[in-house]
């Protein structure tokens, strides 16, 4: 393998020296590098010089973290006397950039002032290279502070940019740094505003996007410019909604054949959507609805919903529960039936969501107030008999189904008193008693928790006492929880992280879920519109480059999103900006153009995404800069790890399936593999149990 000379056998030198005070090397064996030429033999020779071990090894790396003190004031001091020599500070800081791979060297060496000692190299043209290596190197294995320095130099990084646009090498080791350093900045949670606002992000961005769209741009380039972009979406979105080429730019990457780009794209567009949207209307007034339904709908409305079948529609669901609820109370005041009220109740509860509104049995009492009435049953605000009608399906010699209805009463009741936490602590205890009731799992649906939510509705999509009511909500809270989770990993995710196919997972699995989605839920459904919005979304980016120009695909699409934003401002709810809609309504306006004005640079990136071999991911420098030696680490001697390749996986529809459970399609980074095959994976054993007697055929180990 080329590079630096491996030691023989005179290890002990190197401590023997650390005893001794550190000295610069002498200067005959500066004139000894002086004759030579190529960057490899500079640092072979160096590398013998300080008496390094074999670095391209974790042991090697190790004995250089025992004797750090002394290699660094050695190779410092020589950095120092030698300053005006290229060679010298060149090699040395090759050498270091080397030991940045490990994350204590590194910490170490930024500590030491490393980053003012590769700022001066950028200034001299055979080190330049080596220097911007070096950076790119740095920040690619990270750590915030030195990714935070490092930003700092971003001007410095920019003009040369600017001195040499048409370097392919320059521009994407200048690009790759600033996408790892001020990606970091910008993307942090406590953004540093002082500091975005001196880095001047528009002006970063204008430059990275013009170097994206340089012919001879690398697929490095590229990937780490998307990078930068996406990123900016989390707190710049200003300056990026402020440029439209940008924007087209995002807009083209939908139509490119790699996947991991086209979500990226998504993951920005729905993030600089995400200031001055609206929250969805979260707390639905059922009156409301009530009047509507009384006011009639109009015409072309009354037309979709018989399509569909007007006793499934949301409207006459509740119109009819309505009815039946007033009804069962009635009768329970004469015959004081709590049983049979029990049973009504519970299955009202399952067909609808405001199935049970408060009220009473109302009278006038004697200064003329309206109250409610004592009719000798232990309540009197009918909603409080929720809990007494449980007991007493409880009491005596339960049946299984007694025992289900009994539990989804008093679930029911702790959602109305909006106790959630509770509802799910109920319906966590009900599922170890049935798996198989839908509404147990729609009840951990309603928790803050989304992960939790979406694991939980996955599971209850499987169950098999269900109605449509409580499949499509899940539904909707499996779309949304995985299209939101799926979204903040890929605008986390850095180059060369599983995120990136853990991301795409939770959108696929989101996109499924919108298929049966439209297929139960009436088109008065309630969340309809958002789960259009999210439809349209994910399909340009997941499909993207299969759609039509004019995206006739997405017609009917379009038309229920029209019926719903009507059946909306029926009922007399405004229809809101939320952040699903603004995305949707963004991508859609630059779509057309996107793909006219950019036609070449899709191409362009298709090729550089499709090209399977290194040499084409990365521009070949024109001199000997060392990357291959930078690069090279060798995983054999322990379990170590290094992973040294600033470039994004590529991701296959293989790689994504690692991340959705064999059973429940639920998508997640945390399953667990089938033992027996290895090659089927679940979210625990609940689901590898169901799962067995379809799987137990292929179980085979490999
Ligand atoms: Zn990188
Ligand atoms: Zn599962
Ligand atoms: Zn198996």
């Amino acid at each position: 393998m080329p590079g630096p000379r491996r030691k023989t056998k005179n290890k002990p030198s190197a401590t023997a020296a650390s005893s001794s005070l550190a000295v610069a090397l002498p200067d005959a064996f500066v004139e000894e590098i002086d004759d030579v030429q190529g960057w490899r033999e500079i640092v072979n020779l160096l590398c013998d010089a300080f008496k390094l071990p074999d670095m391209s090894r974790r042991s090697g790396l190790k004995k250089i973290h025992a004797n750090f003190s002394e290699i660094y004031r050695k190779m410092d001091k020589t950095y120092t006397k030698y300053s005006g020599n290229e060679k010298v500070v060149g090699g040395i800081v090759a050498i270091w950039a080397k030991m940045c791979v490990d994350a204590v060297l590194r910490n170490r060496l930024v500590h030491e002032g490393l980053i003012d000692k590769i700022m001066p190299l950028m200034d001299m043209r055979s080190t330049r290279l080596i220097g911007l290596e070096t950076l790119a190197t740095v920040t690619h294995h990270g750590g915030l502070e030195v990714r935070i320095e490092i930003a700092k130099h971003t001007p410095t990084l920019l003009r040369i940019m600017d001195e040499f646009p048409d370097h392919p090498k320059i521009n994407e080791l200048a690009v790759s740094t600033i996408s790892h350093s001020v990606g970091s900045v910008i993307n942090e949670e406590h953004l540093d505003k002082a500091l975005a606002r001196k880095l001047d992000v528009p002006a970063v961005l204008k430059q990275v996007l013009d170097a994206m769209r340089k012919p001879n741009a690398s697929l490095i380039l590229v990937d780490h410019g998307i990078s930068l972009v996406t990123s900016g979406c989390q707190h710049c979105h200003q300056e990026i909604k402020a440029l439209p080429p940008l924007l087209s730019l995002l807009a083209a990457c939908l139509r490119v054949s790699d996947i991991s780009v086209r979500c990226n794209a998504l993951a920005s567009f729905i993030r600089i959507n995400s200031p001055g949207s609206e929250e969805e209307n979260r707390f639905f007034d059922p009156r409301k609805l009530m009047d509507a339904v009384q006011r009639r709908f109009p015409g072309h409305l009354v037309d979709a919903m018989m399509d569909f079948g007007m006793l499934r529609c949301e409207t006459t669901l509740l119109g009819k529960t309505a009815g039946d609820y007033q009804t069962a109370m009635m009768k329970c005041a004469q015959d004081h039936d709590l049983r049979t009220l029990g049973k009504t109740l519970a299955g009202l509860i399952v067909r609808t969501e405001f199935s049970i509104s408060e009220g009473g049995f109302q009278s006038y009492n004697d200064r003329g107030q309206m109250e409610f009435m004592d009719v000798g049953l232990p309540f009197k605000a009918w909603t409080d008999s929720l809990p007494h009608c449980a007991k007493v399906l409880r009491d005596g010699n339960p049946t299984p189904l007694d025992l289900d209805m009994a539990d989804i009463l008093d679930i029911k009741f702790y959602i109305l008193r909006q106790r959630i936490p509770d509802a799910i602590a109920h319906a966590q205890g009900a599922i170890k008693r049935n798996p198989q009731v839908a509404y147990f799992y729609y009840a951990i649906g309603l928790g803050a928790d989304t992960a939790q939510a979406l694991r939980a509705v996955k599971k209850g999509l499987k169950a098999k006492q269900t109605t449509p009511f409580v499949k499509y909500y899940m539904l909707w809270r499996a779309i949304v929880s995985a299209g939101d989770m799926g979204v903040t990993m890929l605008a986390n995710a850095r180059a060369g992280d599983q995120e990136y196919s853990e991301g795409i997972a939770f959108l696929m699995s989101a996109l499924d879920d919108t298929k049966d989605f439209f297929d139960i839920a009436p088109p008065d459904a309630r969340h309809m519109a958002t789960i259009v919005n999210w439809f349209v979304v994910l399909t340009l980016a997941i499909k993207g480059p299969e759609l039509s120009p004019d995206l006739k695909e997405l017609e009917p699409a379009f038309k229920k999103l029209e019926i719903a934003r009507r059946i909306t401002e029926h009922i007399g709810f405004p229809y809101k900006k939320t952040q699903m809609r603004l995305s949707r309504e963004m991508m859609l306006r630059l779509w057309p153009k996107a793909i006219k004005d950019f036609v070449s640079t899709i191409t362009y990136y298709d090729a550089l995404y499709d090209s399977s071999s290194k040499e084409q991911q990365s521009v070949a420098g024109a001199e000997d800069t060392l990357a291959a030696w930078l690069d090279e680490i060798s995983h054999d001697d322990e379990d170590g790890h290094y992973d040294t390749h600033c470039i994004h996986p590529r991701i296959n529809s293989n790689s994504v399936e690692l991340y959705r459970c064999t059973y429940c399609r639920n998508p997640s980074a945390a399953l667990r593999k089938c033992s027996g095959c290895g090659k089927v994976r679940y979210c625990d054993g609940a689901c590898q149990k169901s799962h067995w007697f379809e799987h137990k055929a292929t179980c085979k180990p490999a």
